[in-house]
Order: C-alpha cells, then structure tokens, then sequence
C-alpha cells in the first residue's frame, strides 16, 4: 500500500513545514489542498534548523521517522542546515533514511510567466538517481594534498531508477526517454546506467529511448527544450540539470519534486528556505503546490491534483502574480493563494493537465542485488602510493620490489595519465601514484597471499595509501586503461 488511512477514512500525509520561508508555503499549500475537499490527516512533525539547535545532529527527530514510516508520505517545506550545527543535511539523512532512490522533478511552462523560453512549450521531467554516485560521500585526504570522493553505482540502483523514468513516461503518457550519461569518459559507472538503460528499453516498446552525452544534453536542453519528454541521470549530473531546467520555466518559484522509494515519498519543492524573505509574505507558493499535486496523485486523488493545477493555471492567466514573476504589481503569498481557492472548479480555456495513471513503483526482486558473474579471475591489482620521487625512480624501485613475485609492475599513473614507461607526455605530476601490477605471463590466478606479500614489500621502501584488485568477469576486464596505458 503507498499509503494509510487513519479511522475516519481519511489519507495519512506527515506535513514537515519547514524552515524559512517553509511554513508560509506549507500552510499556503495546505489551505488549497484542503479546500478540494480531499480528506486528508495532515500529521504535522518537525525537522530542521531548530531541531539541530536543540542538539540533535541529524536534524530530524524520532517522532518525525516514526510519522513517516506510519503514512508512508510526507510533504515537506524546504530545510536548512544552520550553520554551526550538526554535519549533515536533514534533506539528506530523509533521503537515504527512507531509500527515496528517485528524484523527480517535472518543469513545464505556465502562462503568463515571462522567460527567454514562454512559447516553446516546454514540458519534461528530470529523474534523477538520488542515492548514489558521488553522494555517497566516501571520501578521503589519500595523500595530504590529494582527496579522493568514490563514486559508486550499482547494477541494482541503475535498474530501479532507469525502470521508474519509463513507469513514469507511462503513467503520464509521454512518448521519450533520454538517458543523459558520461559514459564516454567513466565507462564501468555511468557506462553501467547506459548499459542498463539500453536493456531495460526493451520492455518498453512502445517508448523512444535514446542516450545522449550529458554535456550535450545541457546544451540540447537550452537550444531545444521542447525535444525532450524525459531525462533520466545520475545523481550528480541530476542535481545541476534539474536545476537548469527549472531556469526554463521561471524559477525556483514554480519548480516541484519527489523523493520516491518503494516504501515512502516525500514531496518537496526544488527551492531552499530563501531565509531572506521568510515571515514577509512575499513568496510564490507554487513549487510546494505542485509538489502537492504530485503528491494528490501519488495518493489516487487524480480529480483534485487536477483542480489545483488549474485553479493555479486560471490565476496565473489572469496575471496574478508573486513578486519573483512581478516585481512591480505582485500580490502577497496570502492573497495569491485565496485567489487560487476562490479559482478551484475554473478551467483554462487554452491550458490542459496532462492524463495521469497511477505510477507503478516495483520493487526489484531481492535476488538482484547480487550480480553473480559465471567467471572471475584475479590478473592483478593497482597499489596507490604516496611518493615525492620522480616517476623513473619510483618505477625502478618498484620493479626491482617486484622481482621473484608472481606479479610484474606494467605502468604507474598520475591522476589517470601514465608516466612510466615514460611514453613523452608532459603529466604536472603530484605525490600520489597508481602502480599498475600484472601477473607475469603464464600465471592462471593471483592469491592474496602473493598480493599481500608484495604489498608488504613495497611497504618497507614507500607508504602505501590504498589498494584495488584487478579483476576479470566472465573474462572482460573489470577495470580501465589509463590514459596512455597499451
Ligand atoms: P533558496 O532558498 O532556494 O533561495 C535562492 C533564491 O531563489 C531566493 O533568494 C529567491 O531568489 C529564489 N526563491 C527560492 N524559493 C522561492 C520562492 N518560493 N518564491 C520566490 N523566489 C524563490 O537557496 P539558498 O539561498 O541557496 O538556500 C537557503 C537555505 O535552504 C540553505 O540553508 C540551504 O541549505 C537550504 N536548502 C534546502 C533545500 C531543501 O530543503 N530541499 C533545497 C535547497 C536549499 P531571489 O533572491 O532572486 O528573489
């Protein structure tokens, strides 16, 4: 069940009003949403920069988890990490708390609102991995002037958000999906979302699926916003598009999302506290409001989520407007929200909702989180060393360590770039070294045992900061080529 009804039949939804200008917009937002008629039983919990001064470190309490994993849904106003107090973002921890693996965050043009783009159209939605990838936040000083962030992607973390941007296509009736990568350049990571993608297209026939180059796609998406339905990308490259996309249609101010997972969404707008503004009653409402259709529609209330897109579209035509569309002649956040209630049940002559099905959210089967490959070998491994010599003298050394081992030094590389064998390039190098080791020729499989033995060895002459196996599955490499590397 996506969602629960307390006794009196009503949907359960947690309302985090946030901080900032967080509560205007909540109360804004729950004052439409109430005045639909939908029965809902908002459940009002906290999280935020005053739960973070009360010295709670993550920021979100345990009664506000305990509301979420009871009604499954939250709607959430923006949160700040003050600054001063605790390490982690409250957003964040929500996030990965309740495994909200997708970001969802569709941005189409409303009458009305001036932009160098009114006209084109516009009207996709970015879904963006939002679990993985650089997020992960491994990340460690590998020599005191190298740091190193691991970007990690999973087979099973590629397949459920590529599956969830199709269902989405599906559930809104768009035609496309984009899946925007940099698997040009990061081949095992956002090479495996490619890959992924291009595989599980196949179980959506009827949908155009094509990849295209992240950098490209930003380009694209300015020159030609109307071209695209859905984007689906990695964490990293979804946070900067969704927000460029936003740019597209006006603003922070009317750009909403969801944190969906297969057992909780949490509905939030793009847009931070702006503490600037907060208690001035100047704010647009609007990205909340939508994010509370979304949700409308997330808990079966298609009708309703319907009626406020239009009561919003019909106020907008009539060119009532907050001060970030205009700045001379803008109503308050108060009066432009009574004016979307007094407009609920009008329709726009020239602006029509989309026709939503109910989106299917599938939980993988468990059975793929594992990825069992027929074959694996062990044909080597890369030893990073931290090392003022130049990379002649430390090659020497290390070729000298590695006689009588199984393993044979083949290249060492500065920051991906080769440098021993020297092969002419002119590398900037700095102190930290991968050095590649290979099995001699004739050796079936590396042991840890000799592995080990080597590293000890080169231990005694340089510090070693970090080691990584080298290995086959199903007989294809499991890792890449440096820069330069034959
Ligand atoms: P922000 O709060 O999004 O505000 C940036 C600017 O966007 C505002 O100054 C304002 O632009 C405009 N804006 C944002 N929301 C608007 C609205 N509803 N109506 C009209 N204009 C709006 O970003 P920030 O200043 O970088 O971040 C402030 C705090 O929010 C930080 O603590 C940050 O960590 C937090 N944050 C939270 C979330 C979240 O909870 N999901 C997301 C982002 C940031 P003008 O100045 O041009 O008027």
């Amino acid at each position: 069940m996506r969602y629960k009804l307390d006794s009196n039949g009503r949907k359960r939804v947690t309302l985090i009003a946030g901080d900032g200008i967080g509560p205007e917009v909540a109360n804004a937002t729950r004052r439409i949403v109430d005045a639909t008629g939908v029965k809902i039983a908002w459940e009002e919990r906290e999280a935020g920069a005053e739960v973070f001064k009360r010295g709670l470190p993550s920021g979100v309490p345990p009664e506000t988890i305990a509301s979420i994993k009871e009604t499954r849904v939250a709607l959430k106003g923006p949160l700040e990490t003050p600054i001063g107090f605790g390490e982690k973002s409250a957003n964040v921890t929500l996030r990965k708390l309740f495994e909200t693996y997708a970001n969802v965050r569709p941005v189409r043009e409303l009458p009305g609102v001036k932009t160098p783009f009114a006209g084109r159209g516009v009207d996709l939605v970015v879904v963006r991995e939002n679990v993985e990838d650089l997020y992960a936040g491994i990340e460690h000083m590998q020599t005191p002037g190298v740091a190193q962030c691991l970007k990690l992607m999973s087979k099973k973390g590629c397949e459920r958000i590529v599956r969830l941007a199709f269902e989405v296509a599906v559930a809104e009736g768009r035609k496309k999906v984009h899946c925007a990568t940099k698997a040009n350049i990061m081949k095992l990571t956002e090479g495996l979302m490619k890959r992924t993608f291009e595989e599980v297209a196949k179980e959506y026939p009827r949908i155009e699926a094509s990849h295209i180059i992240i950098d490209n796609c930003a380009h694209q998406v300015v020159r030609t916003p109307e071209q695209f339905d859905v984007i689906v990308t990695s964490n990293m490259n979804g946070d900067i598009l969704s927000d460029l996309t936003s740019g597209l249609i006006g603003g922070l101010g009317f750009a909403p999302g969801a944190n969906l997972g297969d057992d909780v969404a949490i509905f939030e707008a793009v847009h931070g506290s702006a503490p600037k503004y907060a208690g001035k009653n100047v704010i647009n409402p609007s990205a909340v409001l939508l994010s509370a259709t979304m949700m409308l529609r997330h808990l079966d209330e298609f009708a309703a989520a319907q009626a406020i897109e239009s009561a919003l579209v019909v106020t907008l035509e009539e060119g009532v407007f907050t001060r970030d569309v205009s700045p001379a002649g803008s109503v308050s956040t108060t009066a432009f929200t009574d004016r979307i209630i007094a407009n609920l049940g009008k329709r726009s002559e020239r602006w029509r909702s989309r026709d939503h099905k109910a989106l299917r959210i599938a939980p993988l089967a468990a059975a793929r989180d594992y990825v069992r490959p027929k074959s694996r070998r062990t044909v080597g491994a890369d030893v990073f060393v931290e090392s003022p010599a130049s990379p002649d003298e430390l090659g020497r050394s290390l070729e000298a360590i590695a006689e009588g081992s199984p393993l044979r030094l083949k290249m060492i590389s500065n920051r991906g770039t080769k440098v021993y064998p020297n092969n002419g390039g002119m590398t900037d190098c700095v102190d930290h070294w991968r050095c590649r080791f290979v099995l001699r020729d004739g050796a079936a499989s590396l042991d840890d045992a000799a592995l080990l033995r080597l590293v000890g060895t080169i231990a005694t002459a340089h510090r070693w900061m970090h080691l990584e196996k080298l290995e086959e599955l199903d007989g294809e490499p499991a890792f890449t080529r440096a820069q330069g590397e034959d």
